[in-house]
Parts: structure tokens; C-alpha cells; sequence
């Protein structure tokens, strides 16, 4: 299987090329040449446990990965979470199911993706000897994710941009409290898009990307992509069987990396149904799949600070099939964005991609009253799947975070502030972090400095 970009003006690579070079240097992203269709072989793979489910699949993509390395790569990636399931569902209702990703490391679904990443990163240093560093950009929790599946490797260096002051405190010391030495938290003034921004333009930069031999982890890395399907699928198998090919799945969304894994899982074959793109107060998706527009407004800070975007770079990949896998037409589509700020869309399928706003006001709603109903307690993402509630036909919210990250809002919400023992420990330990303008070359600067 060989990777494109979505700009169609690079040459096709291997997975592992794909994996470690991030954003294509035609600054588009990677995406499979063509999408195997898997629907029979998927048939077969109900009952079988999340690595098993995970390898299934991914041997499909991570065809230049030896298969007994990658079987070792998927066990070693799932290890460290917390139920012998990794991602369970639970039933609250009739018609009502929740997918619980928060079992791993950081407590957030991005442990799917960046333990594996992790991984695959140590397997190619091991392979080529060449050290690498890896810059992230990060609302909150792939920051997080992203040490922790780097965390003790080998040969990485780990640089990660977020805004100053518009995380939550909890995240922020899972980034700034680990002790590595290898891990180097970069709080920048401004917002996320800023963030971002400031990445993109580093790595646009060919001689200084080479130079250091950078990588990126963010939503943007094919391999994090991948991994997000396999729990799509390991879902389907365990929702009950007449409920399977009729339920919708709600994703709180802010990247739009999630969502689009779950999309591409059905287009492999799997038979989902539909999704929901749930966005909180952020609502540039929203408004773009119930009206067509797609205008960028200015970010402001919410109670999900993980899903506070407005450009999201995922989308990219999902122009890229509405466009009919036209490059010249991505790259035009995406100048004129750029440009103008605004594009009109027509012809989306919003029966399979449909999506929801919850604004602040609404999250804290919607956590008292799924906590009094349930008697279970959600995240303030999570919270943002929990509307357009329907009884009349099954939906499976995927639960993206653990409450205990977002102690205060909850105990404002439910009278309890949840906690974990693995954010606990962190409140005692000293913290390590270094402010830098957003700009490439403030950041090029800084990573010289520290390699
Ligand atoms: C990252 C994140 C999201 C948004 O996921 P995308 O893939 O960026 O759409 C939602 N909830 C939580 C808790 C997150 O960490």
C-alpha cells in the first residue's frame, strides 16, 4: 500500500515513509492511494480482542512493517490502559450506548493513536539509527498522549506548542510536570490556530525539517488516523446485533481527526451507518455541514478547550474524497479558503455526516442532567455528544475524555469533583516549561538550541 498526498503533487511513499515525514512537502496530507474494501473480511472479526482487531486491520495499511513487529507494536501500545477491553461500551439506555475512550495513559482517546505512534517512531529509530524530533501542536490532550508515547524512547526529542493559559491546569501538568528530559512543553502566546499556524510554517521549512529530521504527531499523522478506526470497528462487534448497522456515532469533534477515522472505516467496509459531528461553541463544522459555508470566526475559549479550533486540518483529507480524490482541486478549494477566509460547499451527505453545536451554557447542562438520569458522570467533551438526543433510534456517543481532567467544571456541575490517581501525583511535582512567540522562527530557534 503506498500513501498520496491530498495536494497530489508528491510522489507516493510507504507507510513508514508516510508516518515519519507527517505533512507532505507539498504541504498536503497523506492519505492510502486507494481504500481496500474489507467489508467480508470484517465480518469475520467479531469476538476478537482489541489488538487482535487492531492488527486486522492495520496489516492492511503497514504493509512495509514486518507483521510479527507490528503484532509486538499493537500489544505493546495497549498495555499500559486500563481495561482488559481498551474500548468498552456501555449501555445508559435503550437506545443509548457509550464508547469509552479514556482508559489509556493521559485519560483521553488520544492514547489510541499516539501510544501506537510512539511505537512505530522507536521501531524506526531502532531500524535506521537516525535520531528523531518530534514537533506537536496541542489544544490539551494530544500534547499529553504524545509524551506519553514517547516517553522513555530512545533517540526522540519531543517539542510541543501550546497556547499559554488556555488549557485546563490538569492538562497542562501532564505535559509540564513528566520530569523527561527529552520532553521540551513550548507555552506560545495566542490561540490554537495560532499554534498551529506557527507549526505549519516550521515544517514548511525543508532544510531546517531535514537538518534536525522533524516529525509531526499531530491529528495530521497518518498512523493516528488509522489507529482511531480500529476502535470504530472493535465498537460495531460490541454493540448488540440488531442495533450494529442501524446505530449513529456522535463524536465531539474539533480536528475532525476522529470523526474522519470512523468515515474511513466505513468506507473500508465496515457497515456503519451514519455519524454526528458534535462541536461545542467552535461550531465552524456545524455550520458547515448543515449549511454549505465554511467561514473561519475567531476561537474562543470554552469549557472543552480540546475541541476550541476553527481550522481544522482533518478536513482537508475528507475534501479530498468529496472532491473525487482531485488534487488540483483540493489544492484550488484550499488557496481559496486561504485567501478569502470563506468557500461554499454544496452536495454533502449529511444522511451519514451530520453534526450539533453545544455551546458552554449547555455542556454544564448536560453534564447535571446525564449525571442525574444515569447517574453517570461525563466530560465536558463528551458532554457535547449528549444532545439532539433521540429514543427512537440508537446512538453510540463516543466518550472522548475522563471527567477527573475537568475537576472544576464538574464539581460545579454534579457537587462531586472526580479524581485519578494518575492526575494526583502530578500535583506535587515541579513544572517545566518555556514561553516562546508563535513564530517558526522563534521555534526553529529554540529546537536548534535543544538537540
Ligand atoms: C482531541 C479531542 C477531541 C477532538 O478530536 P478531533 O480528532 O480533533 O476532532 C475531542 N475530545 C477530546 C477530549 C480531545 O482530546
Amino acid at each position: 500500500m503506498k500513501y498520496i498526498s491530498t495536494r497530489g503533487q508528491t510522489d507516493p511513499v510507504s507507510f513508514s515513509e508516510a508516518v515519519a515525514i507527517g505533512l507532505a512537502p507539498d504541504g498536503g496530507l497523506y492519505l492510502p492511494e486507494a481504500l481496500p474494501d474489507l467489508g467480508e473480511e470484517m465480518k469475520g472479526w467479531e469476538g476478537l480482542t482489541y489488538e487482535e482487531t487492531c492488527l486486522s486491520f492495520l496489516k492492511h495499511f503497514a504493509t512495509d512493517v514486518d507483521c510479527g513487529a507490528l503484532a509486538e507494536l499493537v500489544d505493546e501500545s495497549y498495555r499500559g490502559f486500563a481495561v482488559e477491553d481498551r474500548a468498552p461500551v456501555r449501555q445508559l439506555d435503550e437506545n443509548l450506548w457509550v464508547l469509552e475512550l479514556f482508559h489509556g495513559p493521559t485519560l483521553a482517546f488520544k492514547d489510541f493513536a499516539l501510544q501506537l505512534l510512539g511505537n512505530l517512531y522507536a521501531h524506526q529509530i531502532q531500524r535506521t539509527g537516525r535520531p528523531l524530533n518530534v514537533l506537536v501542536a496541542t489544544s490539551g490532550d494530544t500534547g499529553a498522549a504524545a509524551i506519553q508515547g514517547l516517553l522513555g524512547k530512545k533517540g526522540v526529542n519531543i517539542f510541543i506548542l501550546y497556547p499559554n493559559g488556555k488549557i485546563a491546569p490538569l492538562q497542562e501538568r501532564q505535559m509540564t510536570c513528566t520530569g523527561a528530559d527529552n520532553v521540551f512543553p513550548l507555552a506560545i502566546e495566542g490561540n490554537f490556530d495560532d499554534a498551529q499556524l506557527a507549526l505549519k510554517e516550521t515544517f514548511s521549512d525543508q532544510d531546517f525539517k531535514r537538518e534536525v529530521n522533524l516529525s509531526a504527531v499531530n491529528s495530521i499523522n497518518l498512523a493516528r488516523l488509522l489507529a482511531q478506526c480500529v476502535y470504530y470497528i472493535f465498537s460495531y462487534w460490541q454493540l448488540p446485533e440488531g442495533v450494529r448497522d442501524l446505530a449513529k456515532f456522535v463524536v465531539p469533534t474539533g480536528n475532525f481527526g476522529n470523526v474522519l477515522s470512523g468515515w474511513m472505516a466505513q468506507k473500508a467496509g465496515l457497515p456503519l451507518k451514519s455519524f454526528r459531528v458534535a462541536t461545542n461553541q467552535n461550531d465552524i463544522l456545524h455550520r458547515l455541514f448543515s449549511t454549505g459555508i465554511y467561514r473561519a470566526h475567531q476561537v474562543t475559549a470554552s469549557l472543552a478547550p480540546s475541541m476550541d479550533i476553527q481550522v481544522a486540518s482533518n478536513f482537508e483529507r475528507f475534501l479530498f474524497y468529496f472532491l473525487g480524490g482531485n488534487g488540483d482541486k483540493v489544492r484550488s478549494v484550499m488557496s481559496s479558503i486561504r485567501k478569502s477566509g470563506v468557500y461554499f460547499f454544496e452536495g454533502f451527505d449529511t444522511d451519514t455526516l451530520s453534526s450539533s453545536r453545544t455551546d458552554d451554557h449547555d455542556i454544564r447542562k448536560i453534564i447535571c442532567a446525564v449525571f442525574e438520569r444515569y447517574g453517570y458522570v461525563i466530560d465536558p467533551h463528551t458532554a457535547c455528544g449528549f444532545t439532539q438526543m433521540d429514543d427512537e433510534h440508537p446512538q453510540l456517543i463516543l466518550s472522548t475524555a475522563h471527567p477527573a481532567k475537568f475537576p472544576d467544571t464538574l464539581a460545579e456541575c454534579t457537587g462531586n469533583e472526580p479524581t485519578h490517581p494518575s492526575l494526583e501525583v502530578l500535583k506535587s511535582k515541579p513544572e517545566t516549561k518555556f514561553e516562546v512567540p508563535a513564530q517558526a522562527d522563534a521555534i526553529k530557534t529554540f529546537i536548534r538550541e535543544h538537540v
